[in-house]
């Protein structure tokens, strides 16, 4: 298979790192081959890439929005037509199945350029009277130099979703892609080119975290961190950050609960749950890896779900067929098995999956991972606790709505939950008191993009989506008038 060298964007041009022929090999996690050469940039690199950014800053901060918004919609059809492309770039680099890369991860990507599009024409602006006193607006600018840090489970969706706001509100950005799928981001460069996006406006520089990533979050000239990731990770920027008063916006790990009474709609809440436990292997920040199942109905709902778990067809990510993909990278197959083992020893039941699957031919050095159900630990036990990321999901039995919320609400995480039931007030009052940024009722990953999304307590900080991602990415004024 023939290997893809990286090059650094920069000033609209791709560029070598300046530690030359220094690179970390990225593997397609379905085979276990090394299929991409990443720069391992420095903090050289990213100083270069915010000089550029600064110097673009100048222009496009000044551009009337229409303009810019223009370069949006264009960026949007232009990678809406390499979408089979680029899903099958996301494919090989990520390791997901090519079902959910083209529905979700690309599709996504494109409506997050065209969304921001058009809500920058769009947005409204406050204007106050004050008794006859005075007449207050408020007045909106781009902050600066923004730097964009996104992790590997859903590459291109996360950073789009942070570049297209970003750039639309008038900001630059020096963006660092994850070390383990970088690939389509280097793709979506030649997308700028093509859509004729002025030079500088987005840079892209590969790497590492300690490194590249390091270099981009205590850079004196980037005023604004937007990261989505790991809350160890999440916790380090937010300290290395201190030192410049940056402003911040932390996407972190979850642990989200599903609750489902006993007068759901079962048939759906079985489908919904098999879905939201192992869609994209688990590795989605939204991934409902703690089942609370009502008593009443807890075996009845394991005797549906377990069957249709063990049957889930784990294979070839490019098969249409196939429903679980390979997990991302080696390292972090071992840190799922652990868990598994780790669910053995704290007496955990696994009722279906707990090994690596070893596939045939040219996928046997793949990264698969069974459907995992796990019953029998309580929910305090580590495996209910910690954040797996993985085709891993423990099942627990509750006795009432309290027991419920308790147990759903003891998580150092609080990003989101599914609540299910067929009695609207019950499922309004469960909703209202879950500590997490969204809650879903008989559903799971719907998402209205006007909404609020991100998480409370180790989940994050801060909102994206819409006018939070443009208050975010702006600074507000606001202008008192006298009378
Ligand atoms: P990670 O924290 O290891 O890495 C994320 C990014 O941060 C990568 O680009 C990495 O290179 C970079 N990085 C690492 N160390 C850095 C440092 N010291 N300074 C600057 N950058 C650094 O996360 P991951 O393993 O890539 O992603 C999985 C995690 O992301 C999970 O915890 C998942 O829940 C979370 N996630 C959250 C959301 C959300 O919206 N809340 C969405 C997707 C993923």
């Amino acid at each position: 298979m023939s290997v893809t060298v990286l090059q650094n964007f920069i000033d609209g041009e791709f560029v070598n790192s300046v530690n030359t022929g220094q690179y970390i090999d990225s593997h397609n996690p379905a085979t276990g081959k090394v299929h991409v050469k990443i720069p391992d940039s420095t903090k050289a690199d990213v100083n270069n890439a915010v000089e550029a950014a600064q110097a673009a800053f100048k222009t496009w901060s000044k551009l009337p929005r229409t303009r810019r918004s223009n370069f949006l919609y264009r960026i949007a059809d232009i990678l809406e037509s390499r979408l089979k492309e680029f899903a099958e770039a996301e494919v090989r680099d990520q390791g997901k199945t090519i079902t959910f890369a083209t529905n979700v991860d690309i599709n996504r990507s494109v409506y997050n350029f065209r969304y921001f599009a058009g809500h920058v024409l769009h947005a409204e602006e406050k204007v106050g009277q004050l008794d006859g006193v005075a007449m207050s607006y408020v007045q909106r600018w781009p902050v600066g130099v923004a730097g964009l840090i996104s992790p590997w489970n859903l590459p291109l969706y996360l950073l789009t979703w942070k570049i297209a706001p970003c750039i639309a509100s008038g900001n630059t950005c020096v963006c660092k892609p994850s070390e383990f799928t970088s690939l389509t981001a280097y793709m979506l460069c030649s997308v700028f080119k093509e859509a004729g996006l002025p030079n500088g406006v987005v840079n892209m520089v590969f790497g590492s975290g300690q490194s590249a990533g390091e270099a981009l979050v205590t850079h004196p000239n980037v005023p604004l961190i937007s990261f989505t990731g790991g809350t160890v990770t999440g916790k380090h920027i937010m300290a290395s950050s201190v030192k410049h008063m940056k402003k911040l916006s932390l996407e972190l790990g979850g642990k989200n609960a599903n609750i489902i009474f006993d007068d759901c709609n079962f048939e759906q809440a079985v489908e919904t749950s098999i879905r939201s436990s192992f869609w994209n292997q688990g590795e989605i920040c939204l991934c409902g890896s703690r089942i609370f199942v009502q008593e009443t109905i807890y075996q009845k709902f394991l005797d549906a779900f377990i069957p249709k778990a063990r049957d889930l067809v784990v294979g070839d990510p490019n098969d249409s067929k196939t429903f679980v993909g390979a997990l991302n990278n080696l390292k972090h197959m071992e840190k799922v098995l652990m868990y598994i083992d780790l669910a053995r020893q704290e007496g955990g039941v696994i009722e279906c999956g707990g090994s690596r699957k070893i596939l045939q031919g040219e996928l046997s050095e793949g990264y698969f991972v069974e459907p995992t159900v796990i019953t029998g630990l309580p929910p305090t036990s580590r495996v209910a606790q910690e954040e797996i990321f993985g085709p891993v999901v423990t099942v627990h039995p509750f006795t009432d709505e309290q027991q419920a919320i308790d147990y759903a609400n003891d998580s150092p995480y609080g990003l989101s939950c599914s609540v299910w039931s067929e009695n609207d007030r019950r499922a309004r009052r469960v909703s209202e008191s879950i500590q997490v940024g969204t809650v879903w009722v008989n559903c799971w990953l719907i998402r209205d993009l006007r909404m609020p999304f991100g998480g409370t307590k180790a989940s994050g900080l801060g909102r994206e989506g819409a006018d939070y991602s443009m208050d975010f990415f702006t600074e507000l004024k606001t202008i008192c008038l006298a009378n």
